[in-house]
């Protein structure tokens, strides 16, 4: 089965609600096949806007939730892009869809960043995972013109800001008990320019 309606239902549904912009997160939810992220007992489920389990305690984003976050990294296709927690691998996949320069991948999990990596070879995606802890980034590959976080964070990482480029954009879920998703913008003296944008709820960063 190829899902082709299931991802049109989807992007219908995610057209209506008015938090997600860019015709190309739209096209690129619209691609990726998200029954392929997910675990086999979980393939009905695979297109409902909602988290769903991929084991290790973890869970791959409501796909809304992977929207939103795409839509606010601002991407262009020459942009270089962080991730920190892989998971699966399907909101890199999705960053994938949209920019032409490998996307990077740092997982706590080595089983998790493992198969991550060999699911988006198979799919044919260009991202590089690594496991390691996401609080350092990855510094190799700086800088980013947008990173962000599948983690939920009391703080943002310096060592991530630091790999931004001036002009550079980061998402993350920051918070402990009740979690914001900060979109920021990296200025040119360093600082970051910040604003929240809705409660939402992810796993606590590991480490
Ligand atoms: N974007 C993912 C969702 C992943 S859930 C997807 O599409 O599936 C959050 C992920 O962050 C988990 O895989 C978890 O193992 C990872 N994680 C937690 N703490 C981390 C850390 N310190 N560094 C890197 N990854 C971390």
């Amino acid at each position: 089965m190829s899902h082709e309606n299931d991802r049109e239902r989807l992007v219908e549904v995610l057209s209506r609600s008015d938090r997600v912009h860019r015709a190309s997160v739209l096209e690129a939810i619209g691609t990726v096949p998200r029954h392929e992220f997910v675990p086999d007992n979980q393939t009905q489920q695979a297109y409902h806007d909602r988290p769903l389990p991929i084991g290790h305690g973890q869970t791959i984003s409501a796909p809304h939730m992977v929207a939103i976050m795409t839509d606010r990294l601002a991407l262009s296709p020459e942009d270089r892009v962080l991730e920190i927690g892989t998971g699966c691998g399907y909101h890199a996949a999705v960053v994938a869809e949209i920019v032409d320069t490998p996307v990077y991948s740092v997982e706590y999990q080595a089983e998790l960043a493992e198969s991550a990596q060999q699911r988006l070879d198979r799919l044919g995606y260009d991202v590089t995972v690594t496991t390691g802890d996401g609080r350092d980034g990855w510094p190799e590959h700086a800088p980013y013109d947008a990173a962000y976080l599948t983690c939920a964070t009391p703080e943002l990482p310096d060592p991530v800001i630091e790999q931004l480029a001036t002009g550079g954009r980061i998402v993350a879920p920051v918070g402990t008990r009740r979690q914001q998703l900060i979109v920021a913008e990296k200025e040119a003296d360093g600082s970051l320019t910040r604003r929240t944008d809705g409660y939402v709820q992810f796993v606590p960063m590991r480490g």
